[in-house]
């Protein structure tokens, strides 16, 4: 079975380590568009060309490398993203593309032709700067002129003043749109960002579902007194009502969840909030996972209902608010046989997951079929400089990938 480059990997993953390096914390900051990522754009554009494959940019700023196919069949794509959060690690989604260009590049220097077109793509913005997943949502036509117009990051630089300043042209993205009959399949290797591999000694994760959420703010709203003068049963203290909240959290996700269930409460703020007045109000997060539409709608209600209880019981008022929701995506049967068959062949132990964090593939995977692979995060740590994974598992992610891409675009 043809294998990657291990020490090529290495190298392309040190060199890009060092493009928006900081001395001092020697965490990377390569955020969305930032003169560190186009640099780094930049810099893999010189790679692909270096390996002869062809190279695109479109309106969204994705850079992307093609090794034709011999058919004009739907293609195999395969990536992920450079962009980082500030304070970032290595690897993150950089791995997964400098994986898929040492997978085009060997598919080149061998002269193999596939019968499918094979493209690595590099996602813009996927750490959400401007939002996140911009180059995906692009690619799939979920933007428009009006949020073209309007994403701005957390300083409140627009997103279509720091494209101009790089000489793109925002309203491009627009046209960065593709039809979903022209690709067969979409495929992400990226670190596991969790504990879980690294606990259970494998070098690969397979998997099956990729997380859906909701989140929401949500207020308990009692009356602020004073702490000295108001006796205990004449309360109406907002905080109790979140402690209560808090206590129910494992009660119904036992009842209404699954084993991939998660629920977090990690904001909150008490109000007026001084040390001698009974709380008047609080005002929490709640973010809510699971791999199933069904269950994440059992949930909502349950959450719903706990909160109703709660508030009536302590007199208080409850009111809410959805801030996002993102469907849980399936990942294509089809392409996970390949992977845990190319895993099986190459003798490499693998563990089927769902994927908890969200991905480009996420995004894809609502247009085309989708495959993600997962290599272990050390300690379970992401996002910043301590985020590391041995080579020996980098290498045996990349060459699964290798020849799943192969066996895609093979299957005519
Ligand atoms: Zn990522």
């Amino acid at each position: 079975m043809l294998q990657v480059n291990l020490e090529r990997i290495k190298s392309d993953i040190l060199t890009l380590a060092e493009i928006g390096r900081n001395k001092e914390d020697r965490g990377i900051y390569r955020m969305a568009f930032t003169d560190a990522d186009i640099e780094a754009k930049r810099w893999l554009s010189d790679r692909i060309v270096a390996a002869d494959l062809e190279h695109a940019v479109d309106g969204a700023v994705n850079v992307s490398g093609v090794l034709e196919g011999s058919t004009d069949q739907p293609r195999v794509m395969v990536g992920s993203h450079i962009d980082t959060v500030p304070c970032a690690g290595a690897l993150d989604g950089t791995l997964g593309v400098v994986v898929g260009l040492e997978c085009l590049r060997r598919l080149k220097e061998e002269g193999r032709q596939l019968k499918r077109t094979l493209e690595l793509i590099a996602f813009s913005d996927e750490e959400g700067r401007f939002g996140g997943m911009f180059g995906s949502q692009s690619l799939c036509g979920h933007i428009n002129p009006e949020r073209l117009a309007t994403m701005k990051d957390l300083d409140g630089v627009l997103l279509q003043d720091e494209l101009r300043r790089h000489d793109y042209d925002p309203m491009a993205a627009l046209d960065a749109a593709r039809d979903p009959e022209s690709i067969a399949s979409y495929l992400e290797l990226h670190i596991e960002q969790g504990p879980v591999l690294d606990r259970v000694h494998k070098s690969l994760g397979i998997v099956d579902e990729i997380t859906g959420l909701f989140s929401w703010s949500v207020w308990l709203r009692g009356e602020a007194n004073h702490a000295g003068t108001t006796p205990m049963e004449m309360r109406n203290d907002a905080f109790m009502g979140l402690a209560d909240f808090a206590h129910e959290v494992p009660r119904i996700l036992e009842e209404n969840g699954s084993q991939r269930s998660r629920a977090t409460i990690g904001k909150a703020q008490i109000l007026p909030g001084a040390a001698n007045t009974v709380p008047g109000l609080v005002e929490f997060s709640l973010d809510v996972r699971d791999t199933s539409e069904v269950i994440l709608d059992d949930l909502s209600s349950a959450f719903r209902k706990a909160l109703s209880a709660i508030a009536r019981r302590r007199n208080l008022m409850f009111e809410f608010e959805q801030k996002s929701y993102l469907a849980p995506v399936g990942c294509s049967e089809v392409v996970v046989h390949e992977l845990m068959e190319q895993a099986n062949k190459l003798g490499i132990d693998f563990l089927a997951m769902p994927s908890g964090a969200a991905h480009d593939a996420q995004i894809m995977g609502r247009m085309v079929p989708v495959g993600m692979v997962f290599v272990p995060s050390k300690n379970g740590q992401s996002h910043s400089p301590a985020e590391w994974t041995a080579w020996a598992d980098i290498g045996a992610g990349a060459n699964v990938m290798l020849n799943t891409l192969i066996g895609l675009a093979d299957d005519l």
